[in-house]
């Protein structure tokens, strides 16, 4: 089948949204640039009061808003409390500045082997594929993080691939961002290529949300290079609330499925969001019926401009007590902190 990406249509007046020369942008990207940016507009399409406007152009003026419209679909309408609305929408708390929370929780910039490259556990490497995301979420623990210095050149992933060829300890490479997804798939194809020949390498993992928020991102032209590699593959998406999942994203695991990965979640505690036994049941449930396992929960991490979604610990163990009493153990997800420093995650 022939797809819009890969028929090298001429028309050199449209969008130059990837990096490859007279193609049009396929259908994800065109979602991708068509997201909503504006506060107002947001507030606007969800029928949300006025009194909602300043604080979300507040918050919009630290990390910018961004939406996609298939992931605006899913939330009600006229519900300033929609779980899916609460994750996007910017409040005045953000630009508060409270004790503990700081631009850089992980102390990721300590890390960086090189540019894009962040090497903290054994065995497994962290490679930003990507610096932006389909969607900016309010908790995001990388909403300072610095992109525009971890935004690699051609030659700056060849000195990121020797790092790698270089040392045999690691069998995993793990694709984040930002969003890995959001870069074209000519460039991840070729990325692939290259990490597939290093010999040692085992394993190709994918942190990604965009399977979820834009479900035609898994096109053609993405199953093609995810399904020719011989690493095996894991696709860890990130999803919150039972919400989320639409029929789009069920279908959309369904290919990446298909494609030979291994589907995981993580999410993160978040308080308005899913702080309750029954929301992180319902939300492990439809994980399960979209063929993914709950991974990891992550208790939040002490961002500047987040502090309004912490959970505290002690309420993070009972929610967790209380959700093994409801679901079998393979629904229950690894409840996580991440400390700079540590080994790996820690289990709270
Ligand atoms: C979370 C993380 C990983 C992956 O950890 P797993 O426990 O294997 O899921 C790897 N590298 C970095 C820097 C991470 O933050
Ligand atoms: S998709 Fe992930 S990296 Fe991107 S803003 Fe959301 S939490 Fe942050």
């Amino acid at each position: 089948m022939i797809t819009r990406s890969s028929a090298l249509l001429q028309r050199p007046d449209s969008p130059s949204v990837d990096v490859m020369p007279l193609t049009l942008p396929s259908a994800w990207q065109t979602q991708l640039s068509q997201a909503i940016r504006d506060p107002r507009e947001l507030c606007r399409r969800l029928g949300l009061d006025d009194a909602w406007l300043p604080g979300a152009e507040r918050g919009h003026a630290l990390f910018e808003i961004r939406v996609p419209e298939a992931f605006l679909a899913r939330m009600r309408h006229g519900d300033p409390n929609d779980p899916l609305l609460h994750q996007v929408l910017p409040l005045a708390a953000e630009g508060e500045s409270v004790p503990g929370y700081v631009t850089d929780p992980l102390a990721e910039a300590e890390h960086t082997s090189g540019p894009g490259l962040i090497h903290k556990y054994n065995g497994r490497v962290l490679l930003i594929a990507s610096p932006a995301c389909a969607v900016n979420c309010r908790y995001c623990f990388r909403r300072h993080f610095p992109y525009a210095d971890n935004s690699p050149s051609r030659a700056q992933w060849e000195r990121s691939l020797e790092t790698l060829h270089n040392d045999p300890s690691i069998h995993e490479a793990i694709l984040s961002g930002g969003d890995p997804l959001a870069a074209s798939d000519r460039q991840l194809a070729w990325l692939i290529e290259r990490l597939e020949a290093i010999p040692h390498l085992k394993r190709l993992r994918l942190h990604t949300r965009l399977p979820v928020v834009i479900p035609d991102r898994v096109d053609d032209a993405l199953l093609g290079w995810l399904g020719a590699t011989r690493l095996q593959k894991v696709v860890v998406l990130h999803i919150n609330h039972a919400n989320e999942i639409d029929k789009a994203v069920i279908d959309a695991c369904a290919r990446l499925k298909a494609a030979g990965a291994t589907l995981l979640n993580q999410s993160v505690l978040l308080r308005n969001v899913n702080d309750s036994v029954d929301a992180l049941a319902q939300l492990s449930e439809r994980l399960f019926e979209a063929g993914v396992l709950p991974y990891y929960l992550h208790v939040l991490d002490p961002v500047a401009g987040a502090a309004h979604f912490d959970v505290p610990d002690e309420e993070a163990r009972e929610l967790v007590a209380g959700l093994r009493e409801e679901l079998p153990g393979f629904l229950l997800p690894r409840l996580v902190r991440e400390i700079p420093g540590e080994a790996s995650k820690t289990p709270l």
